[in-house]
């Protein structure tokens, strides 16, 4: 077979068989009717012609079966996330992905991600490995190539003049379909990726706040733990008026709800430095927030203040690189482990810690396992486990609404008993210090609104429940703090909040952020 058959039947797979999420979608903006009968067409002709056009340009006599084998196995596997969960394979996702550690890819390991990988990756990859290639001389070859590359490349501006009403609309009004094209749309958030991270000169680490320093005469020391949730969406919190009950010990405390919290992103990774960070999130990225210190830094600077992180979800994402950081999520570590180390385990040692520091003021940041997806089955025991049936599987889609809903549910029962005895904990040094605890999702989750699940969508595109989190603060006896809880708030006010709450003085401190000011 010739270089460019193979090419050709190739990509006439990926357009069959693999783009499955992408022709869903088109056919629910342009229903199967009239006009869009053509239209439709002529995009699978056009995402056709494209990749013919791709795996052109990257062939070579040694190139175009392993990149087009590669290309088979990562899309059968992108093929079963956008199938089944409607994620899109952005750049944020692919972070996430790579920052996901074995312990998280477990868990969205099962069987219909085998199948999606035997039919659509392993079975065409080894036809394609049989195939005996006829290759011609270099110069032909080459030939042969550029003929393809502009023939291509003809019938695509062919058809994009043929309809340019159409495709206006379609590339400005309906940017998001674009998003599912596979294996086109990973292979161009890859590049976004490098471009977004290695390109980026080295990290050179702009210090900020190097002014800080905290005045007061008080003589009680202050006692802060930041807790930061996972994947918690405000509309299930039961303070937040959720119909269950998923809140029963903290609404016994005297804890201030925050109904209005908004996240800077949809995901861990965007999300966690962001929080952290004194750039708001219109004018975040990741490579601002990288080169730049953040809010624990600047606490670093006073030095008046002892700071710890206990991780037991993936890691600190680089906020906790420069602080004292500890691994939770494993036993060596975390003394409450069952099928996984669980968030209260957290808790253990941390009166030692306070207490072999009784003359300064401390910051403990809890970063929860809370309700990361998809298996929130695992994320509780089985005290925990009161609303029933719960959905076993991480297959999401094949468990029903209400069944994904309890294990949901359940997980946020776990999360309200970790928050009160984060609570409990900090009672206890209620007469020494002045305590506060914050408690902040990182982002909130779909549970199949739509047919959406987990959550990364693009934010623009993203659903209010990815993005509208739970939060809540509470303040110990002598702490007397004040907060309007109507206010409407979001991860940019941490930043200023947590300078607040030490009296920090800085340049970077704005007191309108500050959510106690
Ligand atoms: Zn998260």
């Amino acid at each position: 077979m010739t270089q460019t058959k193979l090419i050709i039947i190739t990509a006439l797979f990926f357009t069959l068989f693999s783009n499955f999420s992408f022709f869903n979608n088109v056919l629910e903006v342009y229903p199967f009717e009239g006009m869009n009968i053509i239209y439709i067409f002529s995009i699978t002709l056009l995402l056709f012609t494209f990749m013919v056009f791709l795996f052109t340009l990257l062939s070579s006599r040694y190139t175009t079966k392993p990149i087009l084998i590669v290309m088979l196995i990562i899309s059968s596997l992108t093929s079963y996330f956008m199938n089944c969960y409607h994620v899109v394979i952005d750049s944020d996702m692919i972070r996430n992905t790579l920052q996901t550690n074995l312990n998280e890819s477990v868990d969205l390991f099962n069987i219909k991600i085998v199948i999606y990988l035997i039919f659509l990756g392993v079975i065409p990859s080894f036809f394609l490995y049989k195939t005996e290639l006829k290759l011609s001389s270099f110069k032909k070859e080459l030939f042969i190539k550029l003929k393809t590359l502009l023939l291509s490349l003809f019938i695509i501006i062919i058809i994009l003049f043929s309809f340019s009403k159409f495709y206006t609309s379609f590339f400005r009004e309906h940017k998001p379909l674009r998003y599912y094209t596979n294996p086109t749309y990973w292979i161009y958030s890859i590049g976004d990726y490098i471009s977004k991270t290695l390109k980026s000169d080295k990290i050179v680490l702009k210090p900020i706040g190097v002014d800080a320093k905290i005045d007061n005469k008080d003589k009680k020391r202050k006692l802060v733990i930041m807790v930061v949730g996972e994947a918690t969406r405000a509309d299930h919190f039961s303070l937040n008026g959720y119909s269950r009950e998923t809140n029963p010990l903290l609404k016994k405390e005297h804890i201030i709800n925050l109904p209005h919290v908004s996240a800077c992103g949809t995901s861990t990774a965007h999300s966690v430095p962001c929080m952290f960070s004194i750039f708001e999130r219109n004018n975040y990225s990741y490579k601002r927030g990288i080169n730049t210190e953040n809010v624990l830094d600047v606490m670093q600077h006073t030095n008046q203040i002892e700071i710890l992180w206990r991780d037991n979800n993936s890691d600190s994402k680089g906020v906790a690189l420069r602080v004292a950081f500890e691994n939770y999520k494993t036993t060596k570590n975390n003394t409450i482990c069952d099928v996984e180390c669980r968030d209260e385990g957290m808790l253990i040692g941390l009166d030692k810690y306070i207490d072999e520091r009784k003359n300064k003021d401390i910051i403990i940041v809890l970063h929860q396992m809370g309700n990361h997806g998809p298996a929130y089955n695992k994320r509780y025991t089985k005290v925990f486990e009161k609303f029933t049936p719960v959905c076993q599987t991480n297959q999401l889609e094949e468990c029903s609404k209400e069944s994904i809903n309890n294990a949901y549910d359940n997980a946020l029962l776990h999360t309200d008993y970790f928050l009160s005895e984060v609570i409990h904990l900090l009672k206890n040094y209620d007469q020494t210090h002045k305590t506060s605890m914050i408690y902040m999702s990182d982002h909130g989750e779909s549970l199949g609104e739509h047919g959406l699940y987990l959550h990364g969508l693009p934010y623009f595109m993203a659903p209010d429940t990815q993005t509208h989190v739970g939060a809540l603060v509470w303040f110990g006896e002598h702490n007397n703090k004040n907060i309007n809880p109507t206010k409407i708030y979001s991860h940019d006010n941490l930043f200023h909040t947590l300078l607040g709450l030490f009296d920090i003085k800085t340049e970077v401190y704005k007191q309108e952020m500050d959510m106690f000011r």
